[in-house]
């Protein structure tokens, strides 16, 4: 601010970095922002903030930013820059092309957890609307489409159950898969805050994450289980509960189906799910298991909190529902202090699912097999909808290798870095003839595309995004957009190239089609969120001011279900040639893939990503702490520096991924979760050997 000069003027807005939503003044002098004030009246933060929202804005005015249109008839060709026109019309009669010679369901879309929830919303409706088929995905499908898929089995909706303010009722935290002061740390010092005044924890992670041991905290149980044994731990927990009846059988006869729990008891007392016989392969003492059990179960409102450490497995969906049983189980659900929160990832991540991006959903989760729903689109769109659902990421690229997919639009989605198997993307990107990629930077995926179109950031935007407790929040252009449009716009215009008549003059103009169509959202405008600040959905004429709490007097499905959650071990498994198990996570002061955060100061505090690995591990191997490993999986290898640590249990190795160079994707295998393909990140069988450098 000292260099730049005092601001001239201030508008509030919200974070775009991870799923708390935190807002911020944003204080500008000219067109650059000078400084990123926490907001006090922000209804996620209540005027707390992060090193990631308050300091690295500058992405947005950094020289790598493309601002002009660019096309190129091949990928080996020289990108060359043309006018929006010229672009946007080039992409159309590519599309029109493809659709004429392979069909309507040859070209498809990825919307952005990034972008607004309009921005979304005008995505997939591109997709429905234009290209005629459901080949709509998100970049949830690597993240929380598990979630997506559990909870709405288990209480018929596919979010988390509370507000954040929910926490200073809780007595028992139970943390699984997640490191809320690294990804979520503003909601992460809240949660310490709830711990030094005297709330419990348990937590399950592989690794010993600040929350295990830091001043003034300390978690009454850590369960350092293998990664890949979630399922059999959590079953274990719940079979504690029913054996020593520990279950909450007023609330089970009451808001569940008591039938269905007596089934799912029978399942979870049989011996194999005992803590004896888990923590024996999940390497966790059995009393240790217990011990957790009678706490959560007995110890006051009981909060479960879990991050993708939970999702990114072969039986990330599995995960989710065993968490709901336990929920269920113990009755820690639908009042303040309890319930069952997935913190996600991206700023929108939310939202995006919310939007009807997924193939087999329209917007409000409603499946594209419902006439009714259908009809409701069809009339307002003026086209009749596929009623099969289209296909996910995984399967574009699979058909694009065999030769049946030949064109996407990608909009603020990195796939070649951020999606697993690395050589797998590539050759589904390399057998397409018209990847248009839509975005800040010419990222790694952008090396595959024939069309570039610049995108814009949260600052150069109206709209709103959806945080982790369903909160839907205004986000207010500070800036002109930068490349002529925001985002919203420029997917107008190749629509309008496309054919369609789009006529949208402001974000809130989407929002009204939105609240128009999707019953939870049916209260939601911006106007009403100039004046209220915020609200959570469901938010309409029966909740008008919103939902801070779900499932309050019965689930959304009416009775909770328990599910049996049989484990089943992982098909990646370790052996003589790769016997450490690999895990990847986050860390405080980079974002993901680190296309923004790596672009500001922050970059100095994590210049590169290491390979943690136990002092055992490392010394049967004679590495020294920041000598080069190479570190090799079934499906590749890379090379990183060690930092020896006993973070990470002996037979565990774990990496952050928020450097292009450290290429943890390309080690990453193509296993997935099996109702939703969320990608199995967490665990991969690597081999780590000296090596002489990158
Ligand atoms: Fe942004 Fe998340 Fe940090 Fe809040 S906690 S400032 S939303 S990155």
């Amino acid at each position: 601010v000292l260099e730049l000069g005092m601001p001239e003027r201030s508008t509030v807005t919200t974070c775009a970095y991870c799923g708390v939503g935190c807002s911020f003044k944003a204080e500008v002098k000219g067109d650059e922002v000078v400084r990123m004030v926490p907001y006090k009246g922000g209804d996620a933060n209540h005027g707390h903030s992060c090193v990631k929202g308050r300091f690295a804005y500058g992405y947005a005015t950094h020289k790598d930013r493309i601002l002009k249109p660019m096309i190129r008839q091949k990928i080996t060709d020289p990108w060359r820059e043309v006018s929006w026109e010229e672009a946007l019309e080039y992409t159309a009669s590519e599309f029109h092309r493809i659709q004429y010679q392979y069909g309507r369901g040859a070209v498809g879309g990825i919307t952005s957890s990034r972008c607004t929830n309009e921005e979304t919303y005008l995505v997939q409706k591109l997709v429905r609307q234009g290209f005629g088929n459901n080949n709509v995905d998100t970049c949830a499908r690597v993240c929380h489409s598990p979630t997506g898929y559990g909870l709405g089995q288990a209480f018929g909706t596919s979010a988390g159950t509370q507000d954040f303010d929910s926490i200073e009722d809780t007595d028992v935290v139970l943390l699984i898969g997640a490191n809320p002061t690294d990804a979520h740390p503003v909601f992460g010092s809240r949660m310490k805050k709830r711990l030094r005044e005297g709330a419990r924890l348990i937590v399950l992670d592989p690794r010993r994450i600040d929350l295990v041991r830091t001043p003034h905290v300390e978690a009454d149980f850590h369960l350092p289980l293998k990664p890949g044994t979630n399922v059999a731990v959590l079953t274990a927990l719940a079979h504690v509960i029913v054996t020593e009846g520990l279950f909450d059988e007023a609330f089970i006869r009451e808001r569940c189906d008591w039938a269905e729990f007596q089934d799912w008891a029978s399942f979870v007392a049989m011996p194999e799910n005992s803590p004896e016989t888990v923590g024996a392969y999940a390497g966790v003492d059995p009393e240790t298991i217990r011990g957790a059990a009678r706490l959560y179960a007995t110890g006051g409102n009981g909060a479960i909190y879990y991050g993708l450490g939970v999702t990114e497995h072969s039986q990330g969906s599995t995960s989710v529902m065993a968490i709901a049983n336990l929920a269920m189980a113990t009755g820690n659900i639908g009042r303040r202090g309890v319930g069952v929160n997935p913190l996600r990832g991206q700023n929108n991540v939310q939202g995006s699912c919310d939007m009807g991006s997924f193939p087999h959903e329209l917007p409000g989760y409603r499946h594209i097999s419902g006439d009714a729903v259908r009809e409701i689109y069809e009339s307002l769109w003026g086209v009749k909808l596929d009623n099969e659902p289209g296909l996910r990421i995984p399967n574009m690229l699979d058909a694009a290798v065999e030769g049946s997919f030949k064109g996407i639009y990608i909009q603020g989605e990195d796939i070649l870095q951020s999606d697993p198997d690395t050589r797998h993307v590539s050759a589904g990107l390399a057998a397409m003839e018209c990847v248009v990629v839509h975005d800040l930077f010419l990222n790694e995926t952008a090396r595959f595309a024939h069309v570039f179109l610049p995108g814009s950031t949260f600052l150069e935007k109206d709209g709103t995004f959806t945080n982790a407790e369903r909160r839907i929040n205004l986000v207010r252009k500070v800036l002109e957009p930068k490349a002529r449009y925001a985002d919203w716009e420029a997917t107008q215009a190749l629509a309008r190239a496309l054919g369609l008549d789009w006529n949208y003059t402001h974000p809130s103009q989407i929002m009204d089609e939105i609240s128009q169509t999707t019953p939870s959202f049916a209260g939601v405008s911006f106007d009403f969120l100039e004046r209220v600040g915020s609200v959570q959905w469901p938010c309409n004429e029966k909740t008008p001011m919103g939902t801070p709490i779900m499932h309050i007097d019965g689930f959304v499905r009416g009775k909770g279900k328990f599910i049996r959650t049989e484990y089943v071990a992982t098909d990646e498994k370790t052996g003589p040639r790769f016997p450490l198990l690999l895990t990847t996570g986050r860390i405080l002061s980079q974002y993901n893939v680190g296309a923004q955060t790596r672009r500001t100061g922050n970059n100095a505090w994590h210049e590169e990503d290491r390979l943690e690995i136990h002092p055992h591990d490392a010394e049967q191997r004679g590495i020294r702490n920041e000598d080069w490993v190479r570190v090799a999986s079934r499906a590749g290898s890379t090379s990183l520096r060690a930092l020896i640590t006993d973070r990470v249990a002996p037979g565990v190795v774990y990496t952050t991924f928020h450097h292009p160079d450290t290429q943890a994707n390309v080690i990453t295998t193509d296993f997935s979760d099996w109702a939703t393909n969320c990608p199995e990140y967490k665990v991969t069988a690597v081999q780590v050997a000296p090596s002489n450098g990158p």
